[in-house]
């Protein structure tokens, strides 16, 4: 992984997990809490749900649209999920990690992998609910979806809970609130990497000098 040495360069990190485990809610309240954090906000092939909006939820885009960001080389990771796409602008993260910001992506397994594969410097974090019966229970109090797509979903659950290990930190959402400090504490652990505090302390050090 590529080792950041530019202190005022905002951090990424990704936060992955079967729909139903509550990660858009947490990464919510972690850019709430966290002044210095930002979402990404992901461009996306999939109509927009009702109360869903345009540059607020998603980028909504066409298929078009998304088939030309790809050959454009504009996307850090993207992948088909339930039939639809999904990606990540390398622009907006670029151009927020740039200004100091620190970003999450909320994003699916096949994007955190391409993103491992870049070799990009990010820190990732899997989110587990605390069983299978917990989040089929959750998914089905939050959803509208028709049997079949909640069948769906809870088969991607399955086949992707096993992708942790490849993942830097691992938490398990059982209440909102202690998941949401279990984050901020992982966000501040990386902060204070060696890597990543080196030319401060360097700075530090120098005033040792006699
Ligand atoms: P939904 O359609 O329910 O908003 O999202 C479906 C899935 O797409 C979720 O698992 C979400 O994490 C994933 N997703 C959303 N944005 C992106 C993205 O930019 N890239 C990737 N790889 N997955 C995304």
């Amino acid at each position: 992984m590529t080792q950041r040495t530019d202190p005022d360069r905002g951090l990424l990190f990704i936060i992955s997990a079967a729909s139903g485990t509550g990660k858009t809610t947490l990464a919510e309240r972690l850019v709430q809490i966290l002044p210095n954090l930002r979402l990404s906000r992901s461009y996306t092939s999939r109509p927009a749900r009702a109360g869903e909006r345009d540059g607020v939820d998603y980028n909504f885009i066409s298929r078009e649209q998304f088939d030309a960001m790809i050959s454009r080389g504009e996307l850090l990771e993207w992948a088909e999920v339930f039939g639809n796409f999904y990606g990540t602008s390398h622009h907006d993260c670029e151009r927020l990690q740039a200004s100091g910001q620190d970003v999450v992506l909320v994003i699916d397994v096949q994007g955190a992998a391409q993103v491992k594969r870049s070799g990009i410097d990010h820190t990732s974090i899997f989110v587990l609910p605390p069983s299978f019966e917990i989040l089929e229970w959750r998914l089905r109090g939050r959803s509208s979806d028709s049997e079949a797509a909640m069948q769906r979903r809870l088969a991607a659950a399955r086949a992707e809970a096993g992708c942790y290990v490849d993942y830097d930190y691992v938490v398990i959402n059982d209440r909102l609130e202690p998941t949401v400090v279990r984050l901020q504490e992982i966000i501040a652990a990386e902060r204070s990497r060696t890597h990543r505090m080196k030319p401060i302390a360097v700075d530090i050090i120098d005033t040792f000098r006699e």
